[in-house]
């Protein structure tokens, strides 16, 4: 069978787990072959020879199995990352916090130290790192797998001389008393929040936050204060707004906004301490 054929026989059994089925089927295809899009388009009346595996990786993605835990790549503030199984796959939203962060270093000539809490697959930091020149970071996880794939990702994106990754529960194993930043996308979901099936197979110490949902990011709100910290800039749920914006009243705070997601939920926040 051609290509082209073969990816019309297999996109109907993608159709109920995503929007774009026969570009899944081809992006599986080009992870079996390891090669582009544009080889792609040149090659459509070419045999395909690796059909028996393509079957089983579409069977895979057709039980809602992350596409990009199949081809251990997502893309993020249009970079490419290494993922896998047991760490949280990048989302879209996120992107947001990199840009409040830009926005703080627009104008700071002076080096500068910031934290990053739950780096996960290192994204934000290793984003961070090439997007602001001055600053070092310090990017820490309770999960060794996780800090061991961040430090792939930052040698893939030639930052690794800029991140220290520490395992850390928030901050634990953080001595250092001169951050001036800190960055989050903790766990923010409520424990007994009934998953949909795809994010059910990523890991739950990343998603769930407490049985409330906020109780972690409280605690770095308390904790970054103590620590004397200027900035702190996290992501949360689109129901936290209030929880939080009643918990910031517990602070000496000089500054904060809350900001939407591109779905216009409330997604999270940037708050300057009085310090
Ligand atoms: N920092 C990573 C991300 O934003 C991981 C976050 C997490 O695991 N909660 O994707």
């Amino acid at each position: 069978m051609t290509i082209k054929d073969t990816i019309k026989k297999y996109t109907k059994d993608l159709r109920e787990v995503t929007h774009i089925p026969a570009k899944e089927v081809e992006i599986l295809m080009l992870h079996i072959l390891q090669k582009n899009t544009i080889w792609l388009h040149l090659n459509y009346n070419e045999k395909f020879e690796q059909e028996k595996e393509l079957e089983k990786l579409v069977k895979k993605r057709a039980t809602n199995y992350p596409l990009e835990y199949i081809i251990n790549k997502a893309s993020f503030y249009g970079e490419s990352f290494i993922v896998k199984e047991g760490v949280l796959i990048p989302r879209p939203e996120t992107e947001l916090l990199i840009d409040n962060a830009v926005e703080i270093f627009k104008d700071k000539k002076e080096e500068s130290l910031v934290l990053e809490i739950g780096t996960g697959s290192g994204i934000i930091s290793v984003m961070l790192a090439l997007l602001i020149k001055n600053i070092k970071i310090i990017a820490v996880d309770i999960n060794e797998k996780a800090l061991a794939l961040a430090k792939e990702n930052a040698i893939k994106h030639n930052v690794e001389d800029r991140i220290e990754f520490r395992l850390s529960n928030l901050y634990e194993n953080v001595p250092e008393e001169n951050i001036f930043l800190t960055i989050s996308n903790p766990p923010y979901i409520a424990n007994n929040y009934e998953l949909p099936t795809n994010v059910k197979y990523e890991p739950s110490n990343a998603l769930f936050g407490g049985s409330i949902g906020d109780e972690l990011l409280k605690d770095i709100i308390t904790q970054t204060n103590k620590k004397k910290i200027s900035y702190l800039l996290c992501e949360m749920g689109y129901d936290q707004k209030k929880p939080l914006e009643e918990y910031f009243k517990s602070f000496d705070i000089k500054e904060y906004s809350f900001y939407k997601d591109y779905e216009n939920f409330d997604r999270g926040f940037t708050l300057e301490f009085k310090n």
